[in-house]
């Protein structure tokens, strides 16, 4: 199977604080996308919950580009990570089909895939669990979504 994956700018010059993850749109490797972000943001020390909602809302966007982006074809999915104090940046790019009215895709219960089992929960995820969500996006170019958290601030 043609599979690529592969993590860059984890290195000595971004003191491991930025980091790249490219891989092939397959399903499987969402659960991987997972667990490098989780490796990623150990440093900032999260709470089990803290890195739950982290991990929840990049399987909901990796999911939304493998299907939706790229419609179970082939194409590469990229995460890129950047820790700047105590606060991590997540974005997920795909070069996939795009979407042509963002604030209604964002919308709660709204899918695009009404013939599947989709909610339309994903992007209302994203938001819950992260304190910031933005989607960039073009049709026929692709779409990359930002989602920013602060990490630590625990009110004990
Ligand atoms: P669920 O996530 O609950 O399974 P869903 O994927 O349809 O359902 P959202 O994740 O909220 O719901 O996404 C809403 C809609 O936005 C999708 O149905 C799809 O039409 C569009 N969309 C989301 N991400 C992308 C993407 N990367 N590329 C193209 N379209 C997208
Ligand atoms: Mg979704």
């Amino acid at each position: 199977m043609n599979q690529i994956i592969k993590v860059v700018e984890n290195n000595v010059e971004t003191k491991g604080e930025k980091m790249k993850l490219e891989f092939g749109s397959y399903s499987h490797n969402e659960a991987f996308a997972r667990v490098v972000v989780s490796a990623f943001m150990a440093r900032l020390d999260p709470t089990v919950e803290e890195l739950e909602d982290v991990k929840t809302a990049v399987s909901e966007a990796v999911t939304n580009a493998i299907i939706h982006g790229y419609k179970n074809t082939y194409g590469i999915v990229e995460i890129r990570g950047e820790i700047e104090e105590n606060t991590i940046k997540i974005s997920i790019h795909d070069d996939g089909v795009g979407i042509e009215n963002i604030k209604k895709a964002m919308e709660p219960l709204y899918t695009g895939a009404k013939e599947s089992e989709r909610s339309g929960m994903g992007f209302s995820f994203m938001e819950a669990f992260m304190d910031e969500v933005e989607v960039l996006s073009k049709v026929g170019e692709g779409t990359t979504v930002v989602m920013k958290k602060t990490i630590g601030n625990r009110t004990v």
